[in-house]
């Protein structure tokens, strides 16, 4: 690999990591980065190398991951790669709780996080009865996907999906929120940046829409340029 490439590790503990890398890849080439792009698996700690730009934490069991996590002496290793600003770390629903530095509704004695986020997550915010659901969200900001002809909505697919139920510093933005009335609240949020830090509580790699991972790209493109 030249020097050049960009490098995007996925954490491969379960999930959907081979939809994320397939997604990646096709927005790598709209974006005309193929090329560039080197996908790498991260299942220990070694693999959380300083060569890696990009990092994707896949949904699946929060709990299961951060078992996984602390068993594999991989906390602090994770921990510290996200705190470099020139990396780039998304977090897809599980993935999204592990980010959070507050869970709501854990397991009773905690679960372990990696946290990053100044956010209070719900875990299975929409209750079990909905296990599954696809609902628009709307994008909150709009300069994010400026591509034209694209709608301001998302179809979001969301599986015991999280919620960000409180938002603890003003260094969070919220990126996108249910527009529809999948809940009480009509504003609930179910994406936000913080710095370096993307999260979503639905599943972008389950859909054929690229902008989040078009996104999670040009994140990683702008701090290389910097
Ligand atoms: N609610 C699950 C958890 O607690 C996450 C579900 C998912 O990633 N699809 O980890």
């Amino acid at each position: 690999m030249e020097a050049s490439s960009i490098r995007v590790g996925i954490l491969e503990i379960q999930g959907g990591f081979s939809e994320h890398r397939t997604a990646i890849l096709k927005a790598a080439e709209t974006l005309g980065m193929k090329e560039k792009i080197e996908i790498l698996s991260v299942r220990k700690a070694a693999d959380i190398s300083p060569a890696l730009s990009g990092l994707i934490i896949p949904g699946g069991e929060s709990t299961t991951m951060g078992l996984f996590i602390s068993r594999n002496n991989m906390a602090s290793s994770l921990q510290e790669w996200i705190q470099d600003e020139k990396h780039i770390t998304w977090g897809t629903c599980a993935g999204l709780i592990m980010l959070a530095n507050e869970t709501e509704k854990q397991k009773i004695g905690g679960q372990p996080l990696i946290g990053g986020l100044d956010i209070v997550v719900s875990r299975n915010y929409f209750g079990r009865q909905v296990n599954s659901f696809q609902e628009k969200v709307k994008i909150m900001d709009k300069s994010l996907f400026s591509e034209a002809n694209i709608p301001d909505h998302f179809e979001g697919v969301f599986i015991r999906a999280p919620a960000v139920v409180k938002v603890t510093s003003p260094k969070v933005t919220t990126l996108a929120v249910l527009s529809q009335s999948c809940s009480d609240n009509p504003g609930v949020i179910v994406a936000v940046r913080q710095k370096n830090i993307l999260g979503t509580a639905f599943h972008p790699e389950l859909t054929e829409d690229l902008r989040w991972h078009s996104y999670f790209l040009k994140m990683i493109a702008s701090v290389q340029v910097d």
